[in-house]
């Protein structure tokens, strides 16, 4: 039977990317004898254009019956005045909390190629492939109660609420520890257990997980500490565990080691491993229509689809290593181009990608 590939465009370069990507994903497939059907539905502003809903009926029915979803970016200056509500974002936040995504998965990998543009040293950053494991539906940013109140001195106070259950942490850590399985089996658990009592109880579950995987070594750090080493020593890390706050902070600080946020790929699973999958950037409403856009965050995105929802590693390792090899021969967008590369288009990027999977094809069976 045919996987069901929802394909969500989005906005602005949204729908140019996720072109790309879905050319390379059905390049990928054919290749690999994998049964898949690509489905398009509509969100973000294009969807409020065209029902008056940033996420209609249609597109989460759809949603929920497809095995993955490749998304691409939504929103965009003409939407601003939008009531809250409505605005493209929200669909956004909408489909991930109605499937249930609470697990985000971001790699940061710095391909060697591209060491230049990162913020930190060359040597520090070359070959830096990191993942970081956040959970993304629970914690301080959904407990309740919150607010802001008056007190009886007529003095106002901001409150949230920081809870996590043990069931929680357990499928964010069963999650992480997987993962780490399929890297290189060394797992760092994020928290602050020396001041929040709901961060013990994470330590302490992830400590009796680790049972379940004596392949996988565990340790643990605090967040500071751990915010000080991304930025001093990333590559000491392999896969990084934490909650939805610490996890927000420290995969962007991450995501800047990189240097490009064309990038840098995502996904985000629900406890099936069904996923929905997509690049960490926006939009970018201003290079939008220009054929500019850097699309390998999104084919990135499609090389995660396949090993964490389509188990396909194979074919993910494939498409991983045709982007690796349009870099080797110095093919780049604008926002990684240096003078010393040739500067290529949105579609000719496309391009590359699926001739260097032809050409890999070409190499095995020689
Ligand atoms: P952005 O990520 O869209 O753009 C930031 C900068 O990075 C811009 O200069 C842009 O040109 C550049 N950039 C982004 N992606 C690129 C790519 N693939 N290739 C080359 N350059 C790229 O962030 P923003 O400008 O803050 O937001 C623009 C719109 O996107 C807003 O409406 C925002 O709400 C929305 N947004 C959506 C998502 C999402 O859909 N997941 C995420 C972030 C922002």
């Amino acid at each position: 039977m045919s996987q069901r590939i929802l394909v969500l465009p989005g906005d602005h370069i949204g729908p140019e990317v996720v072109a790309q990507a879905s050319r390379v994903l059905k390049r990928v497939a054919a290749d690999f004898g994998l049964a898949i059907e690509l489905e398009e539905a509509s969100i973000g502003g294009a969807a409020l254009e065209a029902t008056g809903v940033p996420l209609p009926d249609s597109t989460l029915e759809r949603a929920r019956a497809a095995d993955a979803i490749l998304l691409g970016a939504v929103g965009g200056p003409e939407w601003d005045a939008v009531e809250r509500d409505l605005r493209p974002e929200r669909g956004l936040l909408k489909i991930r909390s109605e499937l249930g995504l609470f697990g985000n998965l971001r790699p940061a990998i710095l391909y060697p190629q591209l060491a230049a543009a990162s913020s930190l040293r060359p040597e520090a950053v070359s070959g830096l492939d990191i993942l970081i494991v956040r959970e993304l539906t629970g914690g301080i940013y959904f407990g309740e109660p919150r607010g802001i109140r008056t007190l009886e001195s007529g003095e106002r106070e901001g409150y949230n609420t920081y809870v996590y259950r043990e069931s929680e942490i357990e499928r964010i850590g069963r999650l992480a520890f997987e993962s780490a399985r399929k890297r290189n089996r060394r797992l760092c658990s994020v928290d602050k257990s020396n001041v929040l009592e709901v961060t013990v109880l994470w330590r302490e579950v992830m400590e009796r997980l680790a049972a379940d995987y004596p392949d996988v070594e565990l340790s643990h750090m605090y967040v500071d500490n751990a915010a000080m080493q991304l930025v001093r020593a990333p590559k000491q890390f392999d896969v990084v565990v934490t909650g939805n706050m610490f996890g927000d902070i420290l995969s962007d600080a991450a995501a800047m080691l990189t240097g490009s946020i064309g990038m840098l790929p995502s996904a985000s699973l629900d406890v099936n491993s069904r996923g929905m999958y997509e690049p960490c950037h926006g939009s970018a409403p201003d290079i939008s229509g220009q054929d500019a856009a850097n699309p390998l965050a999104t084919i990135l995105s499609v090389a995660m689809m396949l090993r964490y929802s389509l188990a396909a590693p194979a074919a993910a390792d494939a498409v991983e290593a045709a982007v690796s090899r349009v870099l080797d021969r110095g093919l780049r967008t604008p926002d990684i181009c240096t003078p010393q590369d040739q500067q290529v288009g949105t579609v000719a990027m496309g391009d590359a990608v699926i001739a260097a999977l032809e050409a890999n094809t070409l190499e095995e069976s020689a």
